[in-house]
């Protein structure tokens, strides 16, 4: 018995507001999930992935046809999506805005899985100020051959250096194969510095132990090593959100966890889109109520 449960509260799914049709059609042929099913794992899940994929700039990975077939990622709203979803002009290059989409209810996330999406990646800023960075994130991406033991001990050597600067962070299983490793961040610092911050970073790191990380997008040089892709902290550059399924065998999902818990974890696909029950019961734990949550700024190097 938790005395801290604020999730507990809305573990019960709001009836659905947004119809769904076609609930029958198989999306992941694999364990034969449907999309009915994928849009009540979204309905269910919906009060503890919004803190997150709410509010802030979302591009969706959209597979109509299911997830064998073809498959687009989507950061504009061909005006297609209804009430639901919303808008927030974001500045381009060239200086004029584009309509980027977000969302903040279970409606929105419910009417994205109507139009075929199966993932929900977002920004790392909120649509309040989206040039202010509220989390850093370092995507470990492991080579081929490597385990899943390597990409632990890789985020646990990333949680100790980013925590020798000040900074807590917490850990992500990717529903895929690797990690991200998680600082939240009060919004102030704009994206160049938080960029040059994660690139330094990702340099040191690769600097220091070669053989086992490597900062360079190059395929090549990512043999045998851990990828440190630092390139997610930069201005438009999207993560895959909390709770997010994805698009692969059997509807993994993206789910946070405890430091202690990745000890232990054998890899980074262990929940699916039908546990959902069990991710809310998790969530409203005392050791996940504060995950992804600390008050703290980009530490000056
Ligand atoms: P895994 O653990 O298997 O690596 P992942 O979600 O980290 O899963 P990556 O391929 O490392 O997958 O991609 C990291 C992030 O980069 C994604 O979550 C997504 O937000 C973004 N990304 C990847 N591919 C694209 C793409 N084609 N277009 C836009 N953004 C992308
Ligand atoms: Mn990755
Ligand atoms: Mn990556």
């Amino acid at each position: 018995f938790e005395k801290e449960a604020p999730v507990a509260q809305v573990a019960t799914p709001a009836p659905a507001l947004v119809r769904v049709t076609n609930r029958e059609r198989v999306i992941f042929p694999e364990g034969k999930i449907t999309k009915g099913e994928l849009a009540d794992y979204y309905q269910a899940v919906a009060a503890i992935m919004l803190p997150w994929a709410g509010s802030r700039p979302i591009s969706l990975v959209r597979c109509p046809q299911g997830r064998g077939k073809k498959c687009f990622f989507q950061k504009h709203d061909a005006g297609s999506f209804g009430d639901h979803v919303h808008h927030v002009g974001i500045a381009e290059k060239d200086g004029h805005d584009e309509p980027y989409l977000f969302i903040d209810d279970a409606e929105g996330l419910v009417t994205c899985v109507q139009m075929g999406t199966i993932e929900f990646h977002g920004w790392g800023a909120r649509i309040e100020d989206v040039e202010k960075a509220d989390r850093l994130v370092f995507d470990l991406d492991p080579d081929e051959g490597l385990d899943f033991k390597d990409v632990v001990s890789a985020a646990f050597h990333v949680q100790e250096l980013l925590g020798q600067m000040g900074l807590a962070t917490f850990p992500m299983v990717t529903g895929g194969k690797g990690i991200h490793v998680i600082a939240p961040l009060t919004p102030q610092a704009e994206w160049p510095a938080v960029k040059d911050f994660a690139h330094r970073f990702a340099l040191v790191l690769a600097q220091a132990e070669p053989n086992r990380f490597t900062a360079a997008l190059a395929k090549a040089k990512r043999t045998g090593r851990i990828f440190v892709d630092y390139l997610r902290n930069q201005r438009g550059a999207t993560a895959v959100m909390p709770y997010s399924a994805r698009a692969r065998d059997y509807a993994p999902v993206a789910v946070p966890i405890t430091w202690e818990e990745l000890r232990t974890l054998e890899g980074a696909a262990h929940w699916h889109v039908g546990d959902a029950a069990e991710l809310l019961k998790r969530a409203a734990s005392k050791d996940l109520v504060g995950w992804g949550r600390a008050d703290q700024v980009l530490p000056v190097l």
